[in-house]
């Protein structure tokens, strides 16, 4: 199957849909770092989605969940993730701007204080959300933690529920079908660019974490019949079932569409997930990293974050390095947001300067 941009467009078009932000974000080339490196690198900026300085990735994923949201009625939005999370910090401001109470749920990986909040945790107030801060118990993973934060939240809800609410529950990273289909619409944004710049780029780094970018971004791809070679590189630990889901998000969210659900159009084989790069951990720094960040402040005046699109970055320039990228070829860097860490805790910043 090869659809058009404009076909795909005409149907996510007919998708419910909130506008959250600023399209198409820009995509421009890194001219020093292209002769630096010996390729053409440009960057495609969804760190730039707004609908302030804090925009991202999960801003595209948003508009079509607060979209959902919306034309089922719900009054109220839950959602997951770290203390420090860059997608409950968007789901906030994306459901309070559309009339619906955010209800978020964060696990404290890193311990906070009280008396010096910070970060996205900061603009979580400033937008004003209710906020459980759920800390590990003794001997708890942290997946552990999260897993009984998702448990919490699912027993507030039948609680809202039984008093005549409706709420949604968007999974941690906005990583479902319809958060998905942001990046169907994302990818396509970005091969119109391409066509309109007349290149026909070899590959797409970006950053992956909950899988929904990545998993966006492949049904858009192979909806669109193009051959441009995605590397999805990981923020934290990833399991073995990591690209067997991503895979049944992407037709999901291409069923979505209407897309006919016969032969899968996406297959867990397509995925490239690396998960080379983000050691020691997540949300926590590496040397790599560290000297990716300021190479690309230095040359470029941009900006990548320690935890996802730094992580993404290191991984690219290293792929140069080893040829894995070869001389000359055509790159897109999908900077995926998450410029607030940088006001974060240490722990999670680590030696930038
Ligand atoms: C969430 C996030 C990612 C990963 O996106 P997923 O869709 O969860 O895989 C990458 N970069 C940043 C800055 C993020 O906040």
């Amino acid at each position: 199957m090869a659809l058009t941009t404009t076909q795909a467009r005409e149907l996510l078009n007919k998708l419910p849909k909130t506008d959250l932000g600023f399209f198409p974000t820009p995509l421009h080339k890194l001219e020093k770092l292209s002769e630096q490196l010996d390729i053409e690198l440009y960057i495609k900026r969804d760190d730039f989605t707004g609908s302030n300085l804090f925009g991202g990735n999960k801003t595209r994923k948003l508009e079509y969940l607060i979209g959902k949201a919306k034309a089922e009625g719900c009054d109220h939005v839950f959602t997951y993730g770290a203390v420090q999370s860059n997608h409950a910090m968007q789901t906030i401001w994306a459901a309070s701007k559309n009339g619906i109470k955010p209800v978020v749920y964060l696990a404290a990986i890193v311990p906070i204080d009280e008396n010096d909040i910070k970060a996205n945790l900061l603009l979580d107030r400033i937008f004003d959300a209710e906020i459980h801060i759920i800390d590990p118990l003794e001997g708890e993973s942290f997946m552990d933690t999260e897993n009984r934060s998702f448990k919490m939240g699912e027993e507030h809800i039948k609680r809202l529920e039984a008093e005549g609410h409706k709420c949604m529950n968007i999974p941690i990273g906005g990583a479902d079908e319809t958060g998905s289909l942001g990046y169907v619409d994302g990818i396509t944004e970005l091969f119109e660019q391409a066509d309109a710049l007349d290149v026909e780029f070899d590959y797409f780094y970006h950053a992956t974490g909950s899988g929904g970018t990545m998993a966006g971004m492949m049904a858009g791809r192979n909806l669109l019949g193009r051959k441009t070679v995605i590397r999805s590189i990981s923020a934290m630990e990833i399991g073995r079932s990591y690209a067997k889901h991503a895979a049944s998000l992407s037709n999901g969210a291409l069923e979505l569409m209407g897309i006919p659900s016969g032969e899968p159009l996406v297959k867990a084989e397509d995925f490239e997930p690396d998960d080379n790069y983000y050691a020691p951990g997540y949300e926590m720094p590496n040397e790599a990293t560290t000297k990716a960040i300021k190479l690309l402040a230095k040359t470029e005046g941009i900006l990548v974050d320690p935890v996802y699109s730094g992580k993404a970055f290191s991984a690219l320039l290293d792929h140069v390095k080893t040829g894995k990228i070869e001389k000359g070829s055509k790159v897109v860097f999908v900077h995926t947001g998450g410029a607030t860490v940088f006001f974060a805790e240490k722990e999670i910043l680590g030696e930038v300067f």
